[in-house]
């Protein structure tokens, strides 16, 4: 790692491959030699649409996306899918399901009811969203127009450990902070989105993976740019893409099949992550904030005895290079989040400061 980067635990936007941000310097001004920025050029020219057409296909190759399924670039970040999905799905039956595991989830579900009915199929708000239910507490109603889920909740500090069986209901899920971290099976899937800015790229795109059997059948009062159909047929330039981001996503695609791939990152996660969970398992001091067996290997989420003590920690822990570690007020605590980019260095270093402090303070 350069000397002047500290270790970047922000829950989003986060980390970058730093051979990434190295790139995008290098070719800040002159890009392939057209003589401008990525930033200055024109969305419908031809340098331009063989960055978009090459970020797509490295997405769809990275993700095994079958051609079933249409990818989207889309702006207004997760939160926006929080209303395009019900706006585009849930016409079919006016119901949809909602796994409630976080504040996301609960959002996304808060924003469907503007919609249509909704039946939260599960929920796990009883134990602070500390948990994720199992399979036997879902409870699925056949004439969901869809049902949704959040694949890890970026507060909390839980990640779905399956996926969900919904029968013939159309799984819809929000992976806005653990896509691309292990491999996936797409097809299950009738929605996949996710914001950018913590395993893709930079903030400014959600990425949309929809199987286009599902799209077109939108309310009709939906936005132009919110109908996943016209999004489709303008292979997502109904307007001007956010060029530049979806550039940078380009390049973290780059990086991530040089790691080798999601493959290689699912290996990676676990390991980077056991490096935290084995302090706070062995601690007196630090407590994990979720239940062992829905613990996130994105988002690690801990605390001490005290508050005080938390803001001890976080503070110490800032002026030893750890930035960004406060947890989200809903937890309290500590959150270190932990995506594809930050380097295993980042949590080795990181575990032998939890034990120091420790040691120093009880
Ligand atoms: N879903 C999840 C799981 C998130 O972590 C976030 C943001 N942290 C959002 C949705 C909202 O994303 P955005 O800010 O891109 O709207």
């Amino acid at each position: 790692m350069s000397a002047d980067r500290i270790f970047n635990f922000s829950a989003g936007p986060s980390v970058l491959p730093l051979e990434v941000l190295q790139q995008a310097a290098a070719e800040a001004t002159n890009f392939n030699g057209t003589g401008m920025s990525v930033m200055e050029m024109s969305h419908r020219g031809k340098a331009y649409v063989a960055i978009f057409d090459e970020t797509k296909a490295n997405l769809k190759k990275a993700m095994n996306v079958p051609d079933t399924h249409e990818i989207l670039f889309v702006q207004g970040g997760a939160t926006l899918q929080f209303s395009a999905v019900p706006m585009n799905l849930i016409g079919k039956t006016g119901k949809a399901d909602y796994a409630v595991t976080g504040n996301f989830s609960n959002t996304a579900m808060k924003e469907a009811k503007k919609y249509g009915e909704v039946n939260i199929a599960c929920s796990s708000e009883d134990k602070n969203h500390t948990y994720i239910p199992a399979q036997s507490e879902i409870n699925v109603s056949p004439y969901a127009s869809y049902f949704h889920y959040c694949s890890n909740n970026t507060v909390y500090g839980t990640e779905w450990k399956y996926v969900p069986e919904t029968g013939s209901v159309p799984l819809v899920c929000d992976m806005s902070s653990n896509i691309l971290s292990a491999p996936l099976d797409v097809s299950k899937y009738g929605v996949i989105y996710a914001g950018a800015q913590k395993n893709i790229g930079p903030a400014g795109v959600a990425v949309v993976i929809i199987n286009k059997e599902l799209a077109g059948a939108e309310h009709p009062l939906t936005p132009k740019l919110m109908s996943y159909k016209t999004m489709i047929d303008t292979d997502s330039m109904h307007n001007t893409p956010p060029c530049y981001t979806i550039y940078m996503i380009g390049l973290v695609l780059k990086w991530l099949e040089k790691q080798g791939g999601v493959e290689a990152m699912a290996k990676l996660k676990a390991e980077r992550s056991k490096y935290l969970y084995d302090v706070i398992d062995d601690s007196r001091l630090f407590v994990g904030c979720a239940e062992k067996a829905a613990r996130s290997d994105m988002n690690v989420t801990f605390r001490t005895k005290s508050a005080e003590l938390d803001d001890k920690f976080v503070k110490e822990a800032k002026a030893a290079g750890f930035d960004t570690l406060k947890g989200h007020r809903a937890v309290g605590g500590m959150r270190a989040s932990i995506y594809n980019a930050m380097p295993i260095e980042g949590t080795q270093k990181l575990a032998a400061f939890m034990r120091k402090f420790e040691v120093e303070n009880s």
